[in-house]
């Protein structure tokens, strides 16, 4: 099984095959954020294991772009059709590694799955092979022909929070457009990563994962690799940043997905229990570990009560936190473990500092320990309610990455809008991403979009010959 396969022991898989740890190296213990035990035990490859890799993937680039894009389309469907065979056991991986629900854990798996089926589409191909004539015989210059290849060797770099899906993304679009990828996933969820690359239809080399503790080592490795030509990355604005730093010194080409805090508005007219519904939805999907997670909600002063009111009586009947492998009663949403203990430390400071500046508790905050843990486990926060929430206060500055809902009154649309737009970051305001659509963000919440034809273009290169 893959569940089987991603635990094989080697935390890296390169050319095809396990890649050995590095020598002396500790193991990359992963562990389930809600029982606290022990996963896998992975050896850890480190700077070696990801030079390997760049020379596997620098080695398989030639052929792969030289094999005919309706081939590569067609192994691109091949790999959606292993996930499809693999869902259940790789469901079960993301619940294990990442504390994911069963439900959110198979919508993962389901929207990984779509974007590699998006890009084996004749569509996609026809993009990607798409030749552009332009007249220059006015000037006696004939006609210029633009056409696309591959950029070469991609480095990608994905978080935990969908660590299968992140990685779909970006490896089904560079590898249709012929490009080879060197990827490194989260070390606290490296195994739906793992899996994700052994379930490849693809040559030895094209698609190469190295798992590890020290992400600086293995990402400073492929910056400077000459070799490397694009870095595709979603995760922390800072870590982000630093990535383009260093990837300037080799002319690399960049991609970032970071960090949003997105507003929810809920206007005087608004449609008070599609309004509850819509948010409860959004912001407890992973136990609100999303980037597009509504974390500010603006509430008209004239509903502010009423709001308040329904939102309680729907976190009390909706929410039912505890242990993410187990299917809650009744369809209700299941709140499962946040990642580690440090994404709980970071909910309780946030709430604290509302408190402290005159915001108050409307309920939840509190921790779950996990049955039959002794106290130590569980990661659960119940899913906290909170009003008179301020633009000063840490919750409407930072992703508090939790289940935490702070409501802060308006009174017109134009302060409201004016609010919603004030932070150095802007990534989304519904649940809206999709395969088939453009995703990304402004100002620090990232550079280009992923998803849809133009999600090809980071990985292709023009090339304009002029016809004499
Ligand atoms: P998060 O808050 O989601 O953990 P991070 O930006 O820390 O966000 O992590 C996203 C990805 O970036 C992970 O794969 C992580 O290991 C990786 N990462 C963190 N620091 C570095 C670094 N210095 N160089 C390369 N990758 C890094």
């Amino acid at each position: 099984s893959v569940a089987a396969l991603a635990r094989s022991g080697a935390g890296a898989y390169v050319g095809g095959g396990g890649q050995p740890g590095a020598p002396g190296a500790a193991p990359l213990v992963v562990h389930n954020p809600y029982t606290g035990g022990r996963v896998a035990t992975l050896s850890d490859g480190g700077a070696p294991a990801a030079a390997a890799a760049t020379a596997a993937a620098a080695g398989a680039a030639a052929a792969w772009a030289a094999t005919p894009t309706a081939d590569r389309a067609a192994a691109v469907g091949r790999w959606a059709d292993a996930l499809d065979a693999a869902a259940g056991d790789l469901a079960a991986v993301l619940v294990a590694e990442g504390g994911k629900t069963l439900a959110d854990a198979a919508a993962e798996v389901a929207y990984a799955t779509s974007y590699l089926r998006y890009y084996a589409t004749a569509a996609a191909a026809a993009h990607v092979d798409a030749v552009t004539p332009i007249d220059l015989s006015d000037g006696g210059g004939g006609t210029g022909v633009v056409t696309k290849e591959p950029v070469g060797v991609v480095a990608a770099i994905t978080p935990w929070n969908f660590p299968l899906a992140m990685l779909a993304r970006k490896v089904a679009p560079a590898v249709l457009a012929g490009c080879t990828v060197v990827a490194k996933p989260a070390a606290e969820t490296p195994l739906s990563a793992l899996a994700l690359a052994r379930l490849a239809p693809l040559p030895p080399g094209v698609v190469n994962v190295v798992a590890t503790a020290d992400a600086a080592a293995v990402g400073d490795t492929w910056m400077a690799a000459g070799a490397v030509r694009k870095v595709t990355f979603t995760g922390s604005t800072g870590v982000g940043v630093g990535l383009a730093r260093a990837a300037a010194g080799t002319g690399k080409r960049v991609s970032l997905e970071l960090g949003g805090l997105a507003p929810f508005i809920v206007t005087a007219d608004a449609d008070l229990p599609a309004a509850v519904g819509g948010l409860l939805a959004a912001r407890l999907r992973c136990s609100g570990q999303t980037c597009i997670s509504p974390g500010r909600v603006y509430v008209h002063r004239s509903v502010v009560g009423a709001f308040t009111s329904a939102l309680a009586e729907g976190l009390a009947a909706a929410a039912a936190p505890g242990d993410p492998a187990v299917e809650p009663p009744d369809g209700a949403t299941r709140v499962g473990p946040l990642i580690h203990s440090g994404a709980v430390h970071k909910v309780q400071a946030l709430i604290r500092d509302a408190l402290d500046g005159g915001a108050t508790l409307v309920t939840g905050g509190t921790v779950v320990p996990a049955a039959d843990s002794g106290g130590d486990a569980g990661h659960v926060v119940t899913p906290a309610l909170l009003t008179g929430v301020t633009d000063r206060m840490r919750l409407f500055r930072e992703e508090a990455f939790g289940p935490v809902f702070p409501l802060s009154p308006f009174d017109t649309l134009e302060e409201v809008v004016g609010r919603a737009n004030s932070l150095p970051v802007g990534l989304a305001a519904v649940a809206l991403s999709d395969a088939r659509v453009p995703f990304g963000g402004v100002r620090l919440s990232g550079v280009g979009r992923e998803g849809g034809l133009p999600g090809l273009d980071p990985y292709l290169e023009l090339k304009y010959t002029l016809l004499g």
